[in-house]
């Protein structure tokens, strides 16, 4: 639908555009714009200041309406939607309260001295650098701009003649999850609730929330759904995601049930297509983990760093099965 998954402005008709940032992998976000008349709606900054400013002029070549944007709606506080603010900091920022007070958990400085330091803080933040410093990432010298203005379950904004709901969905892919409904034009922005085509970074927040979560998009009157990460979708894109989260879930406690450590599940779990082909499949070490963490597993890591070192190893190890050694144990044919 809509011509493809290409990097850029994607016009969804109806004042609607995404900005889409294939290959929807770690750092490769997308937003979202909605306008009326002369007022505009981001949705979500990107991962850093030259993508957001890239972003904002093909906005302002598309619409005269982004020439000022009037409000900007962060999904969620994770980095990659919301660095970017800076760019836009004469809006009103609008977050839920819960993930307002998400947004110091890493700022940008911290960030970057992380991938400076990676060599020094072990795997997992070696496994960050490495994507961070191939993808040209930079995060030096910005702070971070905040929300202005927070809301608890829901709120319904005005964008022109326009109504737009902000639904808090959360706990789910984080705390304070925000669906942005653009009700005439029968569009919802998900945020991080859906990734399409790419594994789930699952961390914090709920899985049930989650699962609920998909179900109230199944339920909303939309006909174009636009993930935070991958290729645009409608409801059978969340339907297929619902079946992700499910299946993974069941495998996950098949071998928790079995007593398997988080690590061993993670390695053991083959998930079927169209879900075997996804991206970074690795990050089912981290979800696992978060899942066994929830089951009270004593093998489950809290820390943020030592749960990236479970899905470093978990990536050297399908890459060594991908070029075909595999390693003992390794039940892969490929
Ligand atoms: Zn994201």
């Amino acid at each position: 639908m809509q011509g493809g998954y290409t990097k850029g402005l994607h016009e969804l008709g109806r004042g609607c555009w995404a900005w889409l940032q294939p290959d929807g992998g770690w750092g490769w976000s997308n937003a979202g714009l909605v306008t009326d008349g002369e007022c505009s709606l981001l949705v979500d900054t990107l991962y850093d200041l030259n993508m957001t400013a890239t972003m904002l002029g093909a906005m302002r070549d598309a619409s005269d309406a982004a020439r000022h944007i009037d409000i900007l709606v962060n999904s969620h506080a994770d980095a990659d939607h919301t660095y970017g603010n800076k760019l836009v900091g004469d809006a009103r920022i609008i977050a839920s309260s819960a993930t307002a007070a998400e947004f110091m958990k890493l700022t940008p400085e911290k960030h970057q001295e992380m991938i400076d330091n990676a060599e020094s803080l072990g795997e997992g933040a070696k496994y960050i650098a490495s994507w961070a410093k191939a993808s040209g990432f930079d995060f030096r010298g910005y702070g971070l701009v905040l929300p202005t203005e927070t809301y608890e379950r829901e709120m319904t904004l005005k964008v022109g003649d326009k109504d737009v709901r902000l639904i808090n969905v959360g706990p789910a892919h984080t705390p304070g999850d925000t669906l942005i409904h653009s009700v005439q034009d029968k569009v919802v922005y998900t945020g991080d609730i859906l990734f399409i085509n790419v594994h789930p970074a699952v961390w914090e927040g709920s899985i049930d929330g989650w699962l609920a979560a998909c179900d109230l998009i199944m339920d909303l009157d939309v006909d174009v759904v636009v993930p935070g990460h991958g290729p645009l979708t409608d409801k059978k894109g969340v339907g297929i995601f619902k079946t992700y989260m499910e299946n993974l879930r069941r495998e996950a406690r098949k071998r928790f049930e079995a007593g398997m450590g988080v690590e061993e599940a993670a390695a053991d779990i083959e998930l079927a297509p169209p879900f075997d082909s996804w991206l970074l499949p690795e990050r089912m070490a981290g979800s696992v983990n978060f899942l066994y963490r929830q089951w009270g597993s004593p093998d489950a890591k809290t820390d943020f760093l030592e749960i990236f070192g479970m899905m470093a190893r978990y990536a050297k190890r399908h890459a060594a099965c991908l070029a075909g050694h595999h390693p003992s144990g390794c039940r892969h044919t490929h």
